[in-house]
């Protein structure tokens, strides 16, 4: 830290990011990426006129992708905001929605850039605890008077709260925004974009890193009433007018033609889950119910950090935390079957050297 740093950030804590190994024989387990390419419309899309293009600045509206997304959801462009990533798109509704009239409230195991956003911009945030099976209740967040941000399905434990659920935290909650963050909806739970017709509060926040396999071209965008998107529009342009870069859009706006062949991979990561976890279980795994792409176990033979130590030694990277609550657990991302099934075998291995050492004891 030098001398010239702002106080107010001097005791932030920021964000910590899961591994990104530049070695490419790690089974990567560990960040909730799609283990398919992009389909072949954004391939084709970067073309060299595409990148020519470049020594232009990007279209700060976004029209032509905004309209795709409008129409794919049935909304108007208006209802539509864009950034780089949905990580973007919290900062602008933290920034926006919170202060210290408008305390925050999330679910104490939650993605953990939620706090980090508090902690920015200095507003006071409950942190609302989990059932002992990680069950978020709806009744801790109805008439609240707080801006609520809410994971659904919830990061990193994959659970899902109904979306009659979603809409009384949200019908309750009328003078404050409720932000339903909804980077894993397309892995198996039910949407609450068609709220926004009903309630001026909602904003939810979408993104093309995970099932859309865009990770790593940064782009989110959020559905609510257009006085809210404007809020949003608002800050970005006092901020970062061109966060969405040119390329980004234009192979969003081609993702989005070809959203049968996300949608196919959806379901085989969904399919790819379901076995996964019956491996799991047979091997003596509590495996929380997931609709996300990764899911959240334990083992009382083994601790959370012997398990991830052990999986690395043998190139396999999966996540996990230091939080008391969940430093028994370890969160793996379903990756593809050749992967799942390393992943599998070196988990038996692994086991069996236990009950070895154990037997040696
Ligand atoms: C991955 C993730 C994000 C961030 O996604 P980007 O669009 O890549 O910034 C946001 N929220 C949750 C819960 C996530 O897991």
């Amino acid at each position: 830290m030098s001398k010239f740093l702002n106080k107010r950030y001097m005791k932030l804590e920021s964000y910590k990011p899961g591994e990104q190994p530049k070695n490419p024989v790690y089974v990567k387990l560990n960040t909730n990426e799609s283990p398919y390419p992009p389909g072949p419309m954004v391939i084709e899309a970067i073309n060299k006129e595409l990148l020519n293009n470049l020594r232009l600045y990007s279209d700060p509206t976004s029209s032509r992708l905004k309209e795709k997304l409008a129409e794919k959801y049935g909304v108007k462009s208006e209802n539509i905001f864009v950034a780089n990533g949905s990580d973007d798109i919290l900062n602008f509704a933290f920034m926006a929605f919170s202060d210290e009239d408008r305390p925050v409230m999330f679910p104490e195991i939650t993605y953990g850039f939620y706090k980090v956003f508090a902690e920015l911009y200095g507003v006071p945030y409950t942190k609302v605890p989990l059932s002992e099976g990680f069950e978020i209740d709806r009744k801790d967040y109805t008439a609240q008077n707080k801006m609520i941000v809410i994971a659904n399905p919830n990061a990193p434990t994959g659970r899902v709260l109904k979306l009659f659920e979603i809409e009384e935290i949200v019908r309750t909650n009328p003078e404050n925004i409720v932000v339903i963050d909804e980077a894993y909806i397309d892995f198996g739970a039910e949407s609450c974009v068609d709220l926004i017709f009903k309630y001026d509060n909602l904003l939810v926040v979408r993104t093309f890193s995970k099932s859309r396999s865009l990770a790593g071209a940064r782009l989110g965008f959020a559905v609510g009433s257009a006085s809210v998107i404007s809020d949003l529009e608002k800050l970005k342009y006092s901020t970062n007018p061109y966060n969405v870069n040119s390329v980004t859009e234009y192979i969003g706006i081609a993702a989005l033609e070809e959203d049968d062949y996300y949608i196919r991979n959806c379901e085989r990561i969904m399919e790819t889950r379901k076995r996964t976890v019956s491996e799991l279980e047979k091997l003596g795994f509590n495996v929380i119910p997931s609709q996300a792409n990764f899911i959240f176990v334990s083992n009382d033979e083994i601790s959370g950090l012997e398990l991830y130590t052990m999986l690395k030694e043998r190139g396999i990277l999966i996540r996990r935390w230091d939080d008391e609550k969940i430093r028994e657990y370890v969160r793996i991302t379903i990756g593809n079957e050749i992967e799942m099934n390393k992943f599998i075998t070196a988990i038996r291995e692994i086991l069996e050297e236990q009950r070895d050492e154990r037997m040696c004891v």
